[in-house]
Parts: C-alpha cells; structure tokens; sequence
C-alpha cells in the first residue's frame, strides 16, 4: 500500500496553474489499485474534468503566508472517508479507517460506545450522535508506531500537517 500526492507541488494537477496564497482549489482522493493518490485542481479544471471517479474530495485554500498551515480541519472531509472506508477489506484501508475513527473519536464526532468481539476479532461500535448512527469498526491492534506512521501518511494525503499530534490509540 502506498500513498501518492500528484504535484505541481501547489499547482493545478490539469493545467500547472500554481495555487496562490488565499486561491481556493479543490483536492480529490482517487482509489487507484488500493492505493490512494490525492490530486489537486484549479476550479475550472475541476468543473470541467469532473468524472465522478473520485473517492472523496473537498475545497480548500491555499494558507497565508503568516498564518499557521490549516489548523482548521476539516472533520467533513474525514467524516466522509470513514463513511466510504466502511465494507473495505484491503487491510491498509481497514487501518487507515482505525485511525480516522481514533481521530473523530477524540474530536467528539464519535462516541465510543462498547466493544465486542465478532469472529475472533475485536470489534469498536461507535455511535455518531449527529446522525442518529452506529459504526462497527474493526480494531487492527496497531502498535504505536503503526498508528503514527498512518497518521502521518493521512496528514500528507490530506495537507492536514497537524494530524499528527490528535490522534490517540484505544488501549488495547
Ligand atoms: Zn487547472
């Protein structure tokens, strides 16, 4: 499982515009041979070359220079990659959804509401108050490290450079 960013560092993916401070553009996540790669585009590229083959996407802005990288995350965009995540058995998507769960836990999204155990494995049933909805979701038993190296990659593929520090393990 990798994960790839397609670059123009900060630039449209269609048609190299760079992105400007304060540009608003839109990224998509494509699920390409159980890899995620996010994609960057110019508006009217996106407008345009819009297919619906898209995993997830969003609208995001490029930072000012002299504020802080997006401190705002947007919980919407996770929230939505959880929900597509689900039914998923390719293991690095089951634990990427882990993580995304760990983190909407501790952004109060979720609720942890019980454990179970369901084929030999053990299971977190969480509520999503909002919604009026439960999710199963399956614990990997990660390690530590493993979470933090998932993090890390979420961050990167989102451009969410302060993930990683807000996300907690459930002990095991
Ligand atoms: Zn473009």
């Amino acid at each position: 499982m990798e994960w790839e960013i397609k670059r123009g560092a900060n630039g449209c993916l269609l048609c190299n515009k760079e992105f400007s401070e304060g540009e608003e553009y839109y990224s998509a996540l494509f699920d390409e041979n159980k890899a995620f790669a996010r994609k960057d585009f110019c508006p009217a590229c996106w407008h345009k070359g819009k297919e619906g083959r898209e995993f997830s996407f969003w609208k995001t802005k490029v930072p000012k220079k002299d504020k802080p990288a997006q401190t705002m995350i947007n919980i919407e965009v996770l929230l939505d990659l959880f929900i597509k995540l689900e039914g998923n058995n390719e293991n690095h998507q089951k634990n990427l959804r882990y993580v995304l769960a760990l983190y909407l836990i501790r952004k109060k999204v979720f609720k942890l509401k019980s454990l179970k155990r369901q084929d030999g494995e053990e299971v977190i049933v969480l509520s999503h108050p909002r919604e009026d909805r439960e999710f199963n979701v399956l614990n990997p038993r990660l390690k530590e490290e493993e979470i933090q190296s998932i993090t890390t990659e979420m961050s990167q593929l989102l451009n969410y450079s302060h993930l990683d520090h807000e996300v907690q393990n459930i002990a095991n």
